[in-house]
């Protein structure tokens, strides 16, 4: 089978230490694997994007060696896609639209495994301007396979809810943009970090109303801070240092297991580290701190 992985950072801050690890994971088991690495710039909702943050990232990419195969694709040149995908979810009847504000969803709604799950209200209505799209999920457990957490599973009616495709705004979510993405793509194996384990049953269950072959999972431990928080741009984590590559790969190997040993150019890293990764070195776990 061929090998094809990704990165795909959204350009809301430089990287930090914490994007450094989930960079490192899937570039590393591409090259093991002898596949290609695809580079994803997710500036998909415009709030979300800072200025000059997605030229700083392909630049500190290029510093620490990574090599990225084909063009850079970019999430807010994708719209057309993602209405295609979202038509053909309409005509088959998965897709409604819905008025319901989010201060009424967390007044009414209980909460499930991120965020309040949707009580169906606007289910079966016709509302079809102004609004925002929701996929009906179905009374199904979804399951599968995470190379490092083992088996995963989520009820995703009620733990989830119908979930937005495209917001009122006009925006289209990461959801629905991930998956068009990644099956359009070709990405094989999803490599990322397990702060978006959460969101994996909702995007397998887009997969399969797609009609798209699954990809692999392989969920990697995040990187908490001293409060136990994950570090995030939010959490204003330092960004990398673009003059001093090494002590910064090295950790984050370090921290998925990997001990490369003290080398004197990015080069010699990579020459280290890719015939020595192996995801079995990594803890099963979705958090971890440094050290
Ligand atoms: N854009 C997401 C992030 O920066 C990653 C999405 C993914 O890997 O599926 O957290």
């Amino acid at each position: 089978m061929s090998y094809r992985g990704r990165f795909a950072p959204t350009p809301s801050g430089p990287l930090h230490l914490g994007s450094l690890v989930a960079a490192l994971g899937s570039y590393l088991d591409a090259k093991l694997h002898q596949g290609e690495w695809l580079l994803r710039i997710e500036d998909v909702d415009p709030p979300r994007v800072v200025a000059g943050a997605a030229d700083a990232i392909l630049h500190t990419l290029e510093r620490y060696g990574f090599e990225w195969d084909g063009e850079v694709c970019w999430q807010s040149r994708r719209q057309d896609a993602y209405q295609a995908a979202l038509d053909r979810l309409l005509e088959a009847g998965r897709v409604y639209g819905c008025s319901c504000t989010r201060k009424v969803l967390l007044q009414q709604a209980q909460r499930g495994v991120e965020g309040p799950v949707y009580p169906g209200t606007c289910r079966g209505g016709k509302i079809t301007t102004g609004c925002a799209w929701r996929f009906q999920v179905t009374a199904q457990r979804v399951e599968f396979n995470d190379v490092v957490l083992g088996r995963v599973a989520c009820q995703l009616d009620t733990e989830c809810g119908d979930f937005p495709l495209r917001r009122s705004d006009g925006v289209y979510t990461y959801q629905l943009a991930v998956v068009v993405d990644d099956a359009e793509q070709g990405v094989t194996h999803v490599v990322r970090g397990a702060d978006l384990l959460v969101s994996t049953p909702r995007q397998i269950a887009l997969y399969k109303a797609l009609g798209y072959p699954l990809p692999v999972y392989m969920h990697l431990p995040v990187l908490l801070d001293e409060a136990g928080q994950k570090l995030s741009k939010q959490t204003l984590a330092t960004p990398l240092s673009d003059t001093r590559p090494l002590p910064a790969l090295r950790q984050a190997a370090s921290f998925l297991g990997l001990e490369v040993p003290a080398v004197d150019s990015v080069h010699d890293f990579w020459a280290q580290a890719i015939p020595a990764w192996h995801p079995t070195r990594i803890r099963p776990v979705r958090g971890k701190k440094l050290g």
